[in-house]
């Protein structure tokens, strides 16, 4: 067997893989069914296990030049009108782990890993939207909309939350809805915020709704605030103009809006806004079948609230490669067993993630003054501002994929 890889996907995920395998002498191609590099989105949390992947392609510190690393979350009750707590772990991640936890905007990561990997002499061909995978007895056919197709020796689905590949393995079951939606965007940095030194994340704990505004650049903030909505609102990180009505009919009514210290300053001033349901899905514990895998989000997707999700694909990314590695050569039997040690350490981590994500999203939008100040007074005492759970969970988490030297 050669080494042929279908990479479905250059989202976050795909651009990465491709770049760890063609380093350890793959044959990496992607195929992805935009145009192009998507400017949509807002920002995402990267956290030392990212840099720890990036780092052995010699691409961390690159990309830490092009966010924001942060270095303390300050938390606020809206009920009980006070700060309920200063965390200045993220700050000290460096000194520990030697990464930070950098906040960037997503258009721009996606941008810098793309052209990277093009730059890397990775193909990526767009506008292949795949509606088909083909098992064959010596290969993998994927199969386009436009009617072309591409043989490889495996094909791994880097295609996100609404996976395709993911609907050809297992069947179509869409990912379950959770009740929430985000609506964000982009805002100046406002005069109220002008004294932040360094990195900063402030979020506001309301009665029904939860808001965050993050620096991702030295004049710009990402933000975004949570709430209950029945109907499901799907995602397509399309971002609309505040010079636009339809912009402007995002933010209209949003209880933020009018939250003093902050929120009201960020949301008047945005630039441009998005809004998207938040879903997930259980972990399953078979993520291949074949020649065929799953990676990122199509195969655990998350609501957002562990910051995690560009994260954990970074930890399949380092396992499902050093595995192939040790596979070699690849056969039926020598890749369903790395198939499955790649599930079996994976999966339980995740699925710890996005159990805790969803739990996190719950505690967010609590509804009555009661629950609230109760929710709020735990964290005071316990969490320095956050869910002490989330906090020693995450912890936890930033120690992957491997401490000490990489094993790729
Ligand atoms: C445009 C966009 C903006 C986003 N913005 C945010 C954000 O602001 N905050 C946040 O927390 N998360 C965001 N996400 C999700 C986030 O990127 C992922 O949760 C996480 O980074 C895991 O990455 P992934 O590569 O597994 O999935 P994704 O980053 O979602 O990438 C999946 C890729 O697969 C492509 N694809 C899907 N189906 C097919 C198909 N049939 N054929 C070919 N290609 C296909 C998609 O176009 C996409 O480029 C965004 C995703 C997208 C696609």
């Amino acid at each position: 067997m050669s080494k042929s890889i279908s990479i479905i996907g250059c989202g976050i995920a795909g651009p990465v893989l491709a770049m760890l395998l063609k380093h350890k002498g793959f044959l990496p191609t992607i195929y992805e069914r935009q145009p192009g590099v998507q400017q949509a989105g807002i920002s995402l949390g990267l956290s030392p296990q990212t840099f720890k992947v990036l780092h052995i392609l010699g691409l961390a510190d690159a990309c830490i030049s092009l966010g924001s690393p942060l270095e303390e979350i300050v938390s606020y009750s809206q009920v009980r009108q006070e700060v309920i707590g200063k965390l200045d772990a993220p700050g000290r991640l460096r000194e520990w782990l030697g990464w930070p936890l950098l906040m960037i905007s997503r258009s721009a990561y996606s941008q810098f890993l793309y052209t990277t990997a093009r730059e890397r002499g990775i193909e990526v061909h767009f506008r292949k939207r795949l509606v088909d995978v083909l098992q064959e007895e010596e290969g993998v056919r994927a199969v386009f909309d436009d009617g072309t197709e591409a043989v490889s020796d495996l094909l791994v689905g880097c295609d996100g939350l609404h996976s395709t590949v993911r609907s050809v393995l297992f069947g179509a079951e869409e990912p379950a809805y959770l009740g929430l939606v985000q609506i964000g965007g982009f805002s100046p940095i406002p005069d109220i915020f002008r004294d932040w030194k360094g990195g900063k994340t402030y979020q506001v704990f309301g009665d029904g709704a939860h808001f965050l505004c993050t620096r991702v650049t030295d004049t710009q903030l990402a933000w975004a605030t949570t709430v209950p909505e029945a109907e499901e609102a799907k995602e397509d990180w399309r971002r609309v103009s505040m010079t636009d009505p339809s912009g402007q009919a995002l933010v209209q009514g949003l209880a933020c809006a009018d939250w003093e210290n902050g929120p009201r300053e960020v949301v008047a001033s945005a630039t441009f806004v998005t809004k998207y349901g938040l879903y997930d899905r259980p972990v399953g514990d078979t993520w291949h079948k074949g020649r065929v895998v799953l990676l990122g989000d199509a195969a655990h997707p998350t609501s957002p609230h562990m910051g995690q999700g560009a994260n954990q694909a970074m930890e399949d990314i380092y396992h499902l490669v050093r595995l192939l590695v040790l596979a070699q050569p690849l056969t039926s039997a020598s890749l369903s067993a790395a198939f499955t040690s790649y599930e079996s350490l994976r999966a339980p981590i995740v699925a710890r993630s996005v159990a805790q994500a969803k739990k996190e999203g719950q505690n967010r939008v609590l509804v009555g003054r009661e629950q609230c100040e109760k929710r709020d007074e735990n964290m005071m005492l316990r969490g320095k501002g956050q869910d002490p759970e989330t906090v020693r969970l995450r912890m936890e988490l930033f120690q992957g994929p491997f401490m000490g030297e990489s094993e790729v």
